[in-house]
C-alpha cells in the first residue's frame, strides 16, 4: 500500500502529471535541478534544527550567534552544486545566502534565549492513519510549552510572501502533523496542541488551535484526494496543469505541455 506524504499530495494538487513522472514514473531529471530559493530554505532549516539539537543536548549553555551562522556558511558551502539553479533576474546566489543569514539572525534575537519552550524534537517521523490510508511527515519542531503546558508543532517557513490567514487555517499539513503528534504524544496537553507557523523572511509567527470539527474536516478532505489519486492512477490519466510554476519543474524539459506551451506561447 502506498504511503502518502504532505509533498506527494501537493505534488499531485499542483499538477498531476509532475506527480506521475516523480512518484510513479521515478524520473531522475537528466540535469539535476533545484531552485536556489528551495537551497536556501532548507540551509536555514539545518541551521535551526543545529541550533535547537545543541540546545537540547546543552541546556544550560548559551549558544552564541556566530555559531549558527558558522553553521549555515559550512552547510551552504559544503552542498552548492551546479545542480542549485537561480530563476529569477537580477538575482545572484550570494543575494540568497545573504538572505538566508539575516533570517537566521532575526530569528535568533526575537526567540534568544530559547526558553519558552521546551524542545522535544527535530524533524521528528509522524505517521497517521486515515480510513486505511497512510499519511507520514516529518515535523520541523516539535515542542512542549513551559508556559500553557501545550504541545506545540512547529513549522518553518523561507516563502517571500506572507499567508493569508485563512490559507493557514485551512492548512492540512500541520493538522496532519497535529492529529500524528496527539497520539505519539498523549502526556502532554493535546487537546490543546498548538500549531506555529514561522514565516522566517519577515520575521513573524502565527499561532492556530485546530478543533476537532477542522481536524476532522482535514481528515475528509486527505480522504478525497487520495481517493482521486488513485482513480487517476487506475485510469492511468494524469492531466499536465500549465502555470507559473512550470519554470521551476525539475521535468519541464520533458514534459510536453510545458514544451508547447514555450513554442506556442498564448
Ligand atoms: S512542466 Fe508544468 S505541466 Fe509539465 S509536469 Fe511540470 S508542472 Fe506539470
Amino acid at each position: 500500500m502506498t504511503t502518502y506524504s504532505h509533498s506527494r499530495l501537493s505534488t499531485f494538487e499542483k499538477c498531476p502529471l509532475s506527480y506521475k513522472y516523480k512518484y510513479l514514473d521515478k524520473i531522475k531529471p537528466e540535469i539535476p535541478f533545484t531552485g536556489i530559493e528551495a537551497y536556501m530554505g532548507s540551509t536555514v532549516h539545518e541551521s535551526i534544527e543545529y541550533l535547537y539539537r545543541r540546545q537540547k543536548k546543552m541546556p544550560n549553555d548559551d549558544i552564541p550567534l556566530i555559531l549558527i551562522l558558522d553553521k549555515y556558511e559550512t552547510v551552504w558551502n559544503e552542498n552548492m552544486s551546479e545542480a542549485i539553479q537561480v530563476v529569477k533576474e537580477g538575482m545572484k546566489k550570494e543575494d540568497y545566502f545573504l538572505q538566508g543569514k539575516k533570517i537566521l539572525a532575526d530569528y535568533y534575537k526575537k526567540h534568544q534565549p530559547f526558553d519558552k519552550e521546551k524542545t522535544l524534537s527535530m524533524e521528528e517521523r509522524i505517521d497517521v492513519n486515515i480510513e486505511g490510508f497512510k499519511i507520514m511527515g516529518f515535523v520541523d519542531r516539535l515542542a512542549v510549552s513551559n508556559v500553557t503546558g501545550n504541545l506545540e508543532i512547529h513549522d518553518y517557513k523561507t516563502s517571500g510572501r506572507l499567508p493569508q490567514i485563512g490559507d493557514l487555517q485551512n492548512d492540512r499539513q500541520l493538522s496532519l502533523y497535529q492529529i500524528g503528534a496527539r497520539k505519539k504524544y498523549p502526556e502532554y496537553n493535546e487537546n490543546n496542541a498548538e500549531i506555529v507557523y514561522h514565516y522566517l523572511r519577515f520575521n513573524e509567527e502565527f499561532r492556530f488551535h485546530k478543533t476537532e470539527e477542522e481536524l476532522s474536516a482535514v481528515k475528509n478532505e486527505i480522504v478525497d484526494l487520495i481517493q482521486t489519486i488513485e482513480f487517476s492512477s487506475w485510469e492511468n490519466n494524469f492531466k499536465p496543469h500549465v502555470s507559473k510554476l512550470c519554470q521551476w519543474c525539475e521535468f519541464s524539459t520533458l514534459c510536453p505541455a510545458f514544451q508547447n506551451s514555450v513554442n506556442h506561447p498564448v
